[in-house]
């Protein structure tokens, strides 16, 4: 029997079994098992000495291989029974070879019945062994697990309960004991609610809780207090979760608390420094920022509001003569005056400095406040005691009530601070009701003074002249500038609508200027265009302008740039200007007048006049105010006509010459012209305009004043 006969074999076995077992071998693979398993087959049953445990082994050594399925045994046997001898042939001399393969079939039946069977014991011991194995696992992780969570739960910082569906509390932590002040023996004999429910809990809180343990949610977290045993009040940060069996049913509920009382009472503590004055303890700006605008938030628009703004009259003196303490215990008796004033639905506040503000909701109308500001009036009447200091505090408020759907917030503050700053110049010590007028025309002056400088450099400034006329020669002797504005929105204003606003602004310095500059340079237009018959400017100085260092070199500077004398230049002021101590002004006006330039004495009779200082000043020309010019109008031997007389004569006595103002009529002119005047400026002779009709005057177009007529 020839290799490749075992080998035919083989594939036929392995043909036989293929499919029959679980087995991870490849026919090749399989088929060259097999031939070794065939080789001792034959080997066996050819061997002089036979031994059928050959059989029991390859039996084993099929098993070895996970050739474990009956089939497997019952193909292979039968395969081996029925071809093995066929393959054998005769065998060996005196060999029963079928008898051998017999014994070998039974055998190997035996050897893998056996080893099958102590496989599967195997496997079931293996199988055991696993299943302690994980089982002492599962058993030491749960072990290591509730150790786990029992140190966390005992050293937690948060406190940890735990409670069934029912409420009843069944553990707590030491930092839940701590913090509500329970013994465990004590807390695990109450209701979750027992300790848990607070007044203020809104009702949304134990709502949530329900849907937890009826298992709508598996979480609750919110802020809120609770009480501890002794009575005092936490509040803490809580999770509520819940924990479900297996079945994923609601089991029990688990809360988590963490302390933030010392958090919040650091809050609440902020928050009150956020909201009031340290030193007075009255709310502050801030309070009465948002305190106005939940008031006019509101959607009631039938509410009214009032707002008293008071300012401590002279309180800088105060402080600054007693020293700061003294201010800050005047600060602190007014606050609490003030509070005093007010009961529910007012507010005090201290908005900074000696500033207070004093809020009143609902107010029925402007008496409501004006019986407020007069309570506050007499509450600070009183003098204040500091130390050894008897102090009188004045105050001036500035008083505003109105519906909160007429304004705002903003607006009610500014118009309260207006009117407080009316107060104080109606004289301070009062209280001012606000008035629209009043407040509107102060906005519109701020305004136009705010927007000056700006206009100048825009060019919105121009200037007029108006003619001043020789009485006995009807010549044109001079123009006076006189300045305008054309105002982009408001159009031309005339200079009582702003002259005033420069000279507290101090804007007139540089408008002051550039009409000097503009007169002059129109001078030199005239002068090139008529020669010596070009009239004298006259230009209006503002008091403030006289204070000014630069001004004779300024106006130096504009003749010589104009290339024009001294004598064609006259500067008007009026006495206003000299009055006071500084001697500046007299200087400044000796040595203008020093250079030539002509100085005269403007508006003379209006108000304040004083005969001897016509003397003392360095003058050139009187001109007389056209209230003279008004008492002039009748034509008998009044008091204004003596008057007038008599202020010519002076003048003339002083080597000054007279100029009347405000001519508007034939009469008063001729009246001036009798009484010896030498020059007249007035409607009568032509009002102010544009140079190019001074122009057409100088041209002999239009003779202003004809003697004849007179
Ligand atoms: P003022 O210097 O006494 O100027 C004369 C004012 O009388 C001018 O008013 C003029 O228009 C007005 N006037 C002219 N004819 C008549 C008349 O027949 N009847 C009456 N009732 N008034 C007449 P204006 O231009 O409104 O100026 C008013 C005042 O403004 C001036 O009074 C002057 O004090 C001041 N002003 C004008 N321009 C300037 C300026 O450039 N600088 C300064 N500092 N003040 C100026
Ligand atoms: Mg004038
Ligand atoms: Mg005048």
């Amino acid at each position: 029997m020839t290799h490749a006969d075992h080998e035919a074999f083989a594939g036929r076995w392995a043909e036989a079994i293929i499919g029959t077992s679980y087995v991870s071998m490849g026919r090749r693979v399989l088929t060259r098992h097999l031939v070794g398993l065939t080789h001792q087959l034959v080997d066996a049953a050819l061997a002089v000495e036979f031994d059928p445990t050959v059989g029991h082994q390859v039996g084993v050594d099929m098993v070895a291989a996970h050739f474990t399925g009956i089939e497997t045994l019952r193909e292979t046997l039968a395969l081996i029974a029925e071809e093995l001898p066929g393959v054998l042939g005769s065998g060996l001399p005196g060999v029963e070879v079928a008898g051998r393969v017999a014994q070998l079939v039974g055998s190997m039946a035996a050897g893998y019945a056996g080893a099958l069977r102590e496989r599967s014991l195997d496997e079931q011991d293996a199988i055991y062994r696993a299943g302690l194995r994980a089982r002492r696992q599962a058993e030491q992780a749960l072990a290591a697990s509730e150790a786990k969570f029992r140190a966390m739960f005992t050293g937690a910082a948060i406190g940890i309960g735990i409670g069934d569906l029912d409420g009843n509390i069944t553990d707590a932590n030491p930092a839940m004991l701590e913090m509500f002040g329970y013994t465990v023996e004590e807390l695990i004999k109450l209701n979750v609610r027992a300790i848990a429910v607070h007044p203020d809990d809104p009702p949304s809180v134990w709502e949530a809780h329900e849907e937890l343990i009826r298992g709508e949610r598996d979480h609750l977290r919110l802020e809120k207090p609770f009480f501890r045993s002794d009575g005092d009040e936490i509040w803490t940060h809580v999770t509520v979760s819940l924990v479900r069996d297996e079945a994923g049913e609601p089991a029990y509920q688990v809360a988590m608390l963490e302390d933030i009382s010392e958090r919040r009472r650091l809050q609440a503590k902020l928050q009150y420094q956020a909201y009031h004055d340290p030193l007075t303890a009255l709310a502050n700006r801030q309070m009465v920022t948002e305190r106005l605008e939940r008031i006019f938030a509101g959607s009631e628009s039938q509410r009214r509001v009032g707002l008293c703004f008071l300012d401590l009259d002279g309180f800088k003196v105060v402080n600054d003569s007693l020293g700061h303490d003294v201010g800050d215990q005047l600060l602190i008796t007014v606050a609490s005056r003030l509070t005093g004033c007010c009961g529910p639905g007012q507010l005090v506040a201290r908005m900074g400095g000696d500033e207070f503000v004093i809020i009143v909701e609902d107010t029925a109308g402007e008496a409501d406040m004006a019986a407020l500001a007069d309570e506050v009036l007499s509450a600070l009447a009183e003098p204040v005691q500091v130390g050894r200091h008897e102090l009188t505090v004045r105050t001036s408020i500035g008083v505003v009530e109105r519906p909160v759907a007429d304004t705002n917030p903003a607006d009610l503050i500014q118009a309260a601070d207006i009117t407080m700053y009316q107060a104080k110049a109606d004289g301070r010590a009062r209280y001012a009701m606000f008035d629209q007028n009043r407040s509107d025309s102060e906005v519109a002056s701020f305004t136009l003074s705010a927007t000056m400088l700006a206009a100048v450099d825009r060019g919105e400034f121009f200037v007029v002249y108006q003619p001043l006329v020789d009485l006995v020669e009807g010549a044109l002797r001079g123009v006076e500038a006189l300045v305008r504005w054309r105002h982009p929105t408001l159009g031309v204003l005339g200079p009582e609508r702003f002259i005033g606003l420069a000279e507290e602004s101090g804007a007139i310095v540089q408008l002051g200027h550039w009409v000097l500059a503009r007169a002059c340079e129109q001078a030199r237009v005239w002068r090139n265009a008529f020669g010596d018959a070009a009239p004298l400017v006259s230009v209006n100085l503002a008091p403030r302008q006289l204070h000014e260092p630069s001004l004779v070199a300024d106006v130096t500077k504009v003749l010589a740039d104009n290339e024009l004398e001294p004598s064609c230049l006259q500067l008007e002021l009026t006495e206003q200007s000299l009055m006071g101590d500084d001697p500046g002004p007299l200087t400044v006006l000796t040595k203008l007048h020093g250079m030539g330039v002509r100085i005269a004495l403007d508006d003379f009779g209006d108000g304040y006049w004083n005969l001897p200082d016509l003397r003392r000043l360095p003058l050139r020309e009187l001109k007389l105010a056209g209230s003279f010019a008004a008492g002039l109008q009748s034509p008998c031997d009044t008091v204004d006509q003596r008057i007038v007389r008599a202020l010519v004569d002076l003048a003339h006595a002083l080597d000054l010459t007279v100029t009347a103002e405000g001519v508007e009529t034939l009469a008063q002119c001729e009246r001036f012209q009798a009484l010896g005047c030498d020059t007249g400026q007035g409607a009568w002779f032509g009002l102010p305009s544009a140079p190019e009709h001074i122009d057409a005057l100088l041209r002999g177009a239009n003779p202003l004043f004809d003697r004849e007529a007179l």
